[in-house]
């Protein structure tokens, strides 16, 4: 029996396209492999609905045609792969233009779904398109930051435990003295090109080479110290600059940062998420800083001058006579450093004014000669 896409997608035949939409999103997130508990062959069952009932041509065939549609076709036991060849869908399946599909280790995959993932995850690392050779992994790190430092901008150690290019061949895998030869296998292509012939023609399909894992050469002799893969486990120590200005939760990439790629391949990126423990004098808003104090009725209405706390230490500021209560004096440029251009926010100081709780019989009369005389 052929497949009920509807059910896959949990909505009954007269679902909008708002509904098949809104359930695609959800179950492709439930199930995507990527996740905890994902599931492969349920996540490509769930876009293979999809990509039929969010089709109004494909979903009105599929309609007419029932469930036999997609054994219907000549190209039977081809699957979706054979499907695709036919209609031009993406290739899910083993026979799709990328092959290996979802079976080797999410090459073909990331790059198959890349489109159709933007919006779900909006955007990112995880859509990137694939280059031929698999890249190495991506790493993630997070780092906590104090306020200051989160707006000044800090220098942070890192010790990563991470794959390198190997420190013996240099990357390239061949032991020392030999050379790096073009692999017979795909011809220095880094992919092999198979024809797949069905009753509509042939297809040919392109996956990547075995021999060499896409990278077109291999090493003569592989190297003794990493076995031909040109990369090894290692500590790796350096330190990385997180810009001023920065705020909690925002993430910067460093490029080239990640691991790095077997067989010479690109490296991948690291990146590294700031969570900013809030201090208890200040309130970040945008790049000002926002604090308040506390002053006596005579000091507002008469004037002062008092110190406030600031990122740059303790800071002198005029409360002039007649501050009101609630008022909001502006610091210039003490606050925080702009992550993009330069300068830095104000820093901005709202002013209570604080009513004694209990005043001696002397303040009492001077109050009230005081409000005798307004
Ligand atoms: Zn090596
Ligand atoms: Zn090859």
């Amino acid at each position: 029996m052929a497949k009920d896409y509807y059910k896959i997608l949990g909505v009954n035949k007269n679902a909008s396209p708002d509904e098949i939409r809104t359930s695609f999103r959800r179950l492709a997130h439930q199930h995507h492999p990527d996740k905890k508990g994902g599931n492969a062959e349920k996540f490509k069952e769930i876009n293979e609905a999809h990509q039929v009932l969010s089709d109004k041509e494909k979903r009105a065939q599929y309609d007419q045609y029932g469930s036999t549609f997609d054994q219907a076709g000549p190209q039977g036991g081809a699957g979706f792969g054979g499907f695709n060849g036919a209609n031009g869908f993406g290739g899910f399946g083993a026979g799709g233009p990328f092959g290996g599909g979802f079976s080797n280790g999410g090459q073909g995959f990331e790059f198959d779904l890349g489109d159709i993932f933007g919006d779900v995850f909006g955007g990112g690392a995880r859509t990137r398109t694939r280059t031929r050779t698999a890249r190495g992994a991506d790493i993630h790190m997070d780092a906590e930051l104090t306020f200051k430092d989160a707006a000044f901008g800090v220098e942070r150690p890192v010790s990563l435990y991470k794959q390198v290019a190997c420190d013996v061949c240099g990357g390239n895998g061949a032991e020392h003295g030999s050379g790096v030869k073009k692999c017979k296998t795909c011809d220095g292509q880094g992919q092999v090109i198979t024809n797949q012939r069905t009753i509509l023609g042939t297809f040919q399909s392109a996956s990547v080479c075995n021999e060499c894992h896409g990278a077109g050469k291999r090493p003569e002799k592989a190297c003794k110290h990493c076995g031909g893969n040109g990369v090894i486990k290692k500590h790796s120590e350096f330190s990385l600059k997180i810009p001023g200005g920065i705020d909690d939760g925002e993430t910067i990439r460093v490029g080239g940062g990640g691991e790095s790629g077997a067989h010479g391949a690109a490296p991948g990126d690291l990146y590294l998420t700031v969570h900013v423990k809030p201090d208890t004098r200040f309130e970040r808003d945008g790049f000002d800083v926002r604090s308040t104090i506390k002053i006596s009725f005579p000091q507002a209405a008469a004037g002062d001058e008092v110190q406030v706390d600031t990122l740059d230490g303790q800071v002198k500021m005029v409360i002039p006579e007649g501050t009101q209560p609630g008022q909001v004096f502006k610091l210039r440029e003490r606050g925080i450093r702009q992550l993009r251009g330069s300068g830095r926010g104000d820093h901005l100081v709202r002013v209570e004014v604080s009513v004694p709780k209990k005043i001696s019989k002397r303040q009492k009369e001077l109050l009230q000669e005081f409000e005798s005389l307004s």
